[in-house]
């Protein structure tokens, strides 16, 4: 019997717009192209954007200047059109027994004209102006009172989403609003549940029917408050349960190599040879990378630690792990520069222990690479670090068992995936990132991947002091500078770059760099530069000046950005500093801090800032935690923005706010992790309706398709 109902449910929430009474063909065209509402289904997910008190009736004897949205009842005449500048607009008086006003159109003036009934009484309702001692209200909502009475009354009224087009048609929200109703005189009740009973009691939430009803016509605050709670709810319970299916039958999908040994090379080195004592965030993160390699399914595995926390220590433990168990490994890092200091700093750490280590960048030449892919073939080079050469497919490795990508988030997911296809079960994953990521987003975007977190910087950092000057405090930086400078300090000064101006930026910094040279005249002063422009080799060469301490002033580009390290470096200059998004300016800072002294970082900029601009400047001079900076950022620049568009699928939501509902997102996890690891055989009667709804999203890939 439950079934049977079910399939009623489907139908009606199929039916075509256009049968619903008071649409027609026409205005179903419409509501399709401009609101993708094709289905009763569709109308009744199309949840309003706010609600209004619509009890209240005014008179227009008390309208203010500034009052907000009012209601009205009165008569229509004198329907007049009045020529402009431009176009012409639409004048009619509006008059109720305390006085009179004007309602004003600027554009669907033929529909009004054609539309409007004298002499019998309407409900108005929009903003009122006041202009040349006369209150009007441009494109007023209006109704005959009538009908108005026909309608629900509540404090409550939503107001829908509209678009230019739909008011032009005369679909105003007054229409909008006797849609749904009349839907729900058809439909009401027959909302199938999505949740189980379980669920539902667990989380304390209204029915999907209660919640359905009441999202479009709340009779009060706090049944609209429940309401959106429970959709809310379901709509991150649902994502979050395909996260987790998806991770969790990867694991069974994707089976791994073993790694049961932890064998001579590991232990030698860590007893021997690290250089210091690992953080306990560290010893934490490998635990559970060393729990992942040895289970048979394939790691996949996302490590997130800010600057400095101590990342590559815990790859090179790791890829020791591979080699004792006779794999090899690769390292994989977004730029040269960086792919030749992982290089050098891994190189030097595994002299001791005789280990084949090679780089292969763009720039290896043929005869480098002719060795490098002999021996990877033969299984003699061990461990191999590089840049995207490295998904090349003439790389071919004789027994891959490690991938580990720096940087995620510069190389897209397509490319990580090309490392899977290097043997002959995909080789264990690895991805680190120093651009942490908030919680809750990395929850919704990478819930199919294990995340570690290294939340605790090594020993005796000193926190990086950042202040905040404007352009005309120039000179006394000048000076600061150079007070460090004489102290043997080295400076990074770093220009934006920003790719629809780039001649413009190219200009900023070659000023820059000849002010600078000319405030720090050599010999006493030896100055780098590094930019976009350069080629590879030139690069190079003057960054490695810099590293060696030959030029104390390295002005750049934000090429310099990721992973470089220069621990003598203990100031940052960032020009023109609001101009940078905050986890760029966070990455920045991140180069210095990074040896014994003080470290400084000054962010310049123009007078003139934004109040978002103010926003990440404060941030960034408050705090040094790069988890906090991500969470502002979130907020400023929401979820969508901050990841991408790749992972935008998943965060668009229809009703839960990743920013806003982060404990209900917490909540939602729990709820499926319950569900997807009691019962992945859907066999718990418990959780069968959950798995019901479940399938049905993935196979109309929308929780709002409405076949529940
Ligand atoms: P990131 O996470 O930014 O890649 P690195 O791995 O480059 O950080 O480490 C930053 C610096 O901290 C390096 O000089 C490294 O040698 C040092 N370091 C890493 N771990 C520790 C530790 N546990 N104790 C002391 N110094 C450490
Ligand atoms: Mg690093």
């Amino acid at each position: 019997m439950f079934s049977y109902s079910r399939k009623n449910n489907a139908i009606i929430f199929q039916t075509a717009i256009s049968y619903l009474k008071g649409v027609g063909p026409s205005r179903a065209q419409i509501l399709g192209k401009e609101l993708g509402i094709f289905t009763y289904g569709d109308l009744a997910n199309f949840f309003p954007n706010r609600y209004i008190d619509r009890t209240r009736f005014y008179k227009i004897k008390e309208l203010q200047p500034n009052s907000s949205e009012v209601q009205l009842i009165g008569m229509i005449s004198g329907l007049r059109t009045v020529k402009q500048k431009r176009g012409s607009r639409l004048v009619a008086q509006f008059t109720d027994d305390s006085g009179q006003m004007e309602l004003v159109w600027f554009r669907g003036a033929k529909w009004i004209k054609d539309s409007i009934k004298g002499n019998v009484p309407y409900v108005i309702f929009g903003k009122v102006t006041h202009f040349n001692g006369v209150f009007n209200m441009p494109h007023p909502e209006m109704e005959l009172l009538s009908e108005y009475k026909k309608g629900f009354k509540t404090a409550m009224q939503p107001v829908y989403r509209s678009t230019e087009l739909l008011t032009n048609k005369g679909v105003s929200n007054r229409v909008m609003q006797k849609m749904v109703q009349q839907l729900y005189f058809e439909a009401k009740g027959k909302f199938g549940e999505t949740l189980s009973q379980k669920i539902i009691d667990q989380q304390q939430l209204i029915s999907k029917n209660e919640a359905m009803f009441s999202i479009h016509f709340p009779q009060s605050q706090e049944q609209l408050t429940k309401a959106r709670y429970r959709l809310k709810f379901e709509e991150l319970f649902f994502i979050q349960l395909q996260l987790i299916v998806k991770n969790l039958t990867n694991k069974t999908k994707n089976k791994g190599y073993v790694f049961d040994r932890v064998g001579d090379h590991f232990h030698t080195f860590y007893k021997n040879h690290l250089p210091f004592e690992l953080t306990n965030a560290q010893k934490m993160v490998l635990k559970e990378i060393r729990k992942d390699l040895n289970t048979g399914a394939q790691m996949n595995r996302l490590l997130q630690g800010d600057v400095g926390s101590g990342k590559t220590i815990v790859a090179v433990l790791t890829m020791l792990i591979a080699i004792d168990n006779g794999f090899q490994s690769a390292l994989i890092a977004p730029t040269e520069i960086l792919a030749s200091q992982h290089f050098k700093a891994v190189e030097e750490l595994l002299l001791p222990l005789g280990i084949n280590v090679r780089l292969l960048t763009g720039s290896s030449t043929a005869a480098q690479r002719r060795v490098i892919h002999q021996e990877l073939e033969s299984g003699s080079l061990h461990i191999i670090i590089g840049t995207h050469a490295l998904f090349e497919d003439k790389v071919i490795f004789k027994n891959l068992g490690l991938a580990i990508i720096d940087e995620q988030h510069r190389f897209g997911v397509a490319q990580r995936a090309k490392m899977w296809m290097k043997n002959d079960l995909p080789p264990h994953i690895l991805v680190m990132t120093a651009t942490p990521i908030p919680r809750t987003l990395a929850m919704s975007v990478y819930g199919d991947l294990d995340i570690s977190v290294i939340d605790e910087l090594p020993p005796g950092r000193k926190m990086i002091k950042t202040i905040h000057r404007f352009d005309n405090n120039r000179l006394a930086v000048f000076k600061f500078l150079r007070d460090e400078i004489v102290k043997g300090r080295q400076v990074y000064i770093v220009y934006p770059l920003i790719q629809e101006s780039e001649q413009l930026d190219y200009k900023d910094l070659m000023d820059g760099y000849e002010s600078i040279s000319r405030e720090f005249p050599l010999p006493d002063f030896r100055i780098s530069i590094v930019h976009g422009k350069m080629k590879s080799a030139d690069k190079e060469y003057e960054m490695q000046r810099f590293v060696k301490g030959e030029t104390q002033i390295m002005v750049a580009t934000t090429v310099i950005e990721v992973g470089v390290n220069v621990p003598n470096a203990s100031v940052m200059i960032i020009e023109s500093a609001e101009r940078f998004g905050l986890s760029q300016l966070h990455q920045l800072r991140g180069r210095v801090g990074r040896g014994a002294d003080q470290s400084y970082c000054i962010l310049m900029s123009g007078q003139k800032l934004s109040k978002e601009a103010k926003t990440r400047l404060q941030t960034m001079v408050s705090t040094n935690d790069g988890f906090k900076i991500a969470e502002v950022d979130l907020k400023l620049r929401g979820p969508g923005d901050l990841m991408g568009t790749q992972q935008s699928g998943v965060l668009n939501l229809k009703i839960a706010d990743i920013v806003h509902d982060a404990d209900l997102l917490y909540k939602a996890r729990k709820a499926a992790r319950e569900v997807a690891y009691s019962n992945l055989g859907h066999t718990d009667p418990a959780y069968a309706h959950v798995w019901q709804t479940f399938e049905s999203i993935l196979k109309n890939k929308s929780l709002w398709a409405n076949i529940s």
